[in-house]
């Protein structure tokens, strides 16, 4: 059982990300209480609201000139340009873990992700392979979303700018910029970025471009796992940690040494240390900031994770694992 003194340690880590991660974004909105100030008067010119300060004034303006803040049906403002995307959140180093162990092909993730980035269900940030490591071995799952390397191959062959790494360690693309040479596709050795061959198939919500969501989506440009950089700016979790419904994705800071799938807050370097937590491909030396514990002890079969999904995505993994099979 937890101490006293554990679980107030545990409150304190998780408070990072209730309270850490927004510090100082509110006083950017001007505002408190969702609302902005808007550019120029027009109806409601002459009446006049009161509206508090983030520095605490109560300040008396036009009512005209207050716009709220209320966003698309996925809550995300996207309202964040290039030039404040490139700088990332102060004093974060962000990280993710993923538990082998704990997955088995929910899925949850992936939909979370296309859902709350207007993906058509063949783009998959977040990808589930089917796994072995020998034939000895048994398979597992793996999910592998980007891994926000911290020496990226795609960024480096970029020949314009567009991909860009930014100093709490997220990756972005600017679509704005990417010109769709594919380099970074093939720089890239995880295969994490997605090319749209076309002009979006799902609908995509009408506010302005961010590369914080690569929301709206363009034709001939570059997707990617974005670790939901407009949501960490909004104090949540990335999308796929909160949907897992298995607490695989562990989700935090290493200057605060912390990670939580959501349910538990933990210490990340204890993580690592207790279940050998290890980077795919490390030898490469991209530096990924995705690490995975082993898929031991496992409480249910691999094949479980084949139950319940559609034709094509059953069609998929018996391929691999029959694939599989055929190599003992
Ligand atoms: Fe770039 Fe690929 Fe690393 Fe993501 S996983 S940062 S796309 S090299």
């Amino acid at each position: 059982m937890m101490s006293k003194k554990e679980d107030e340690k545990n409150k304190g880590r998780r408070k990072f990300l209730k309270t850490g991660i927004a510090a100082g974004i509110s006083a950017a909105a001007g505002l408190a209480g969702g609302a902005a100030l808007a550019g120029r008067a027009g109806e409601g010119a002459g009446r006049k609201v009161k509206a508090l300060t983030t520095d605490g004034k109560l300040i008396e303006v036009d009512e005209s000139m207050v716009k709220s803040s209320k966003s698309n049906s996925n809550e995300s403002p996207a309202t964040v340009g290039r030039k404040e995307s490139m700088k990332g959140l102060p004093n974060r180093k962000f990280v993710m873990v993923v538990d082998l162990a704990k997955c088995k092909n929910a899925r949850a993730c992936v939909n979370a992700c296309q859902q709350g980035h207007y993906l058509p269900k063949d783009h998959e940030w977040i990808k589930l392979y089917y796994l072995k490591d020998s034939p000895e071995t048994a398979p597992y799952w793996f999910p592998r979303p980007c891994f926000h390397c911290d020496s990226p191959m795609c960024v480096s062959v970029c020949p314009v700018g567009a991909t860009y790494k930014r100093d709490d360690g997220i990756v972005l693309v600017d679509n704005h910029r990417c010109i769709g040479c594919k380099f970074c596709m093939t720089g890239c050795p995880y295969s994490a970025r997605v090319f749209n061959w076309k002009k979006p198939e799902v609908e995509q919500p009408d506010v302005p471009y961010s590369p914080e969501t690569n929301v709206p989506a363009a034709e001939g440009t570059v997707g990617k796992c974005v670790w939901c950089a407009d949501n960490l700016r909004q104090n949540k979790l990335p999308r796929c940690v909160s949907a897992c419904p298995m607490g695989v994705l562990y989700f935090g800071d290493l200057i605060e040494d912390s990670v939580t799938n959501g349910t538990e807050t933990v210490r990340f370097s204890k993580l690592i240390e207790d279940r050998a937590g290890y980077r795919f491909k490390e030898e490469l030396g991209t530096n990924p900031s995705v690490y995975y514990l082993p898929p031991s002890n496992r409480s249910f079969s691999v094949e479980s994770g084949l139950e319940g999904k559609d034709e094509e995505i059953r069609d998929r993994y018996e391929r691999y694992v029959k694939k599989y099979k055929s190599k003992r």
